[in-house]
């Protein structure tokens, strides 16, 4: 067995703190979690594995593929959010987990297999996935059972009046259809208010550490900590440069420590210049450009060692601002080469 020189901590307290929090924040609706993208990056198993221990019930993965890498854990309610194609109906019947159907034409695939129970998508204005009114006044949904009826926002994160407009559209086509539960919001929808929880939420980002809106920010604490060993202590002499393109040229003698981290582990090229690994409580400024592999951070008067291990500062909303990244493509650009632990 080889061990990696690149570690993802990921703190389970944490990630059971946001959801209570996003819990308490649902009301009366239960709160869910998205798991998809192998957990935005974290690992779907280890989520869903920590999220159930903890009273979560109802899981949503986008394929087949990620449920039935999933089907062992036997959760609760797991949903695929892409629905059923020709492609997946083997799969889908074997009930490894329910299909949220999003058109006509699976909605007409599911009842010709007496699939049972499932989930609906609406399209309400984003026109991404989901039946529109149409398909409904066509009778799309006839004879089917539906559990949950859901819908998603486009601009949850923005005080937009899409948000409302979306959420009347919701509940009107909701009357014209019999469901067990309705679900419209995701983690910045939840931040919305108790207008948008209805019984079900699907939280994925903030359940990570991500603050999609302000309202969340102090009470979404971090999950996700990149930790990466140093491979070289060097001095740089002032007037040298370092890295790619030397775009960082020592104003001083410098101690620069480089590390096994770079833009192939999802540390992408806009943390250029930007980002930072902590020591203790100190700050070590990354300087020059990220490499593939590797990154080079300012260690001077600090006593870091080829060997050690440094965590590099991955706190979301900081990191997107600093990278240019979304808080969604940090997560999921996490890449393979991470021992993920915790
Ligand atoms: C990904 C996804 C979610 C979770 O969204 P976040 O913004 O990560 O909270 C909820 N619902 C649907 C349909 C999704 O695709």
């Amino acid at each position: 067995m080889f061990d990696l020189a690149l570690r993802l901590r990921r703190d389970a307290d944490a990630l059971v703190t946001n959801w209570r929090a996003l819990a308490r924040l649902s009301g009366t609706a239960a709160c869910g979690a998205a798991i998809k993208a192998d957990g935005y990056g974290l690992g779907a198993g280890w989520v869903a594995e920590t999220l159930a221990a903890a009273g979560c019930r109802d899981f949503f993965v986008a394929t087949w593929a990620e449920a039935a890498a999933l089907a062992p854990l036997g959760l609760p309610n797991l949903a695929v959010f892409h629905g059923v194609r020709d492609e997946d109906m083997e799969l889908a019947l074997s009930g490894i987990a329910t299909p949220v159907l999003n058109t006509a034409v699976q909605a007409a695939r599911w009842r010709n297999a007496g699939g049972g129970a499932c989930h609906v998508m609406l399209d309400t204005g984003m026109n991404r996935l989901g039946l529109g009114e149409g398909d409904l006044a066509a009778g799309a949904l006839e004879g089917l059972v539906v559990d949950t009826l859901m819908s998603h926002l486009a601009s949850a994160d923005e005080d937009s009046a899409q948000n409302g407009e979306q959420r009347g559209r919701f509940v009107a086509m909701a009357d014209k259809v019999a469901a067990r539960r309705l679900s419209l919001a995701n983690s910045a929808g939840i931040a919305l208010g108790p207008d948008y929880t209805f019984d079900l939420t699907r939280p994925g980002l903030a359940l990570y550490g991500g603050v999609p809106r302000p309202e969340l920010a102090g009470v979404i604490t971090q999950v996700a900590f990149p930790e990466a060993q140093v491979l070289q202590r060097r001095t740089v002499r002032a007037g040298e440069a370092v890295g790619y393109n030397a775009t960082w040229v020592a104003p001083v003698d410098t101690e620069i420590a480089i590390l096994n981290y770079g833009y192939a582990d999802g540390y992408f090229r806009g943390f250029s210049g930007r980002g930072a690994a902590w020591l203790g409580d100190s700050v070590l400024p990354l300087i020059g450009r990220v490499s593939m592999d590797l990154i080079a951070i300012d260690v001077t008067g600090h006593d870091v060692a080829e060997g050690d291990w440094l965590w590099v500062d991955f706190d979301l909303p900081r990191a997107a601002a600093q990278s240019g990244m979304s808080q969604y493509e940090l997560l999921t650009g996490l890449g393979s080469r991470f021992r993920r632990v915790g």
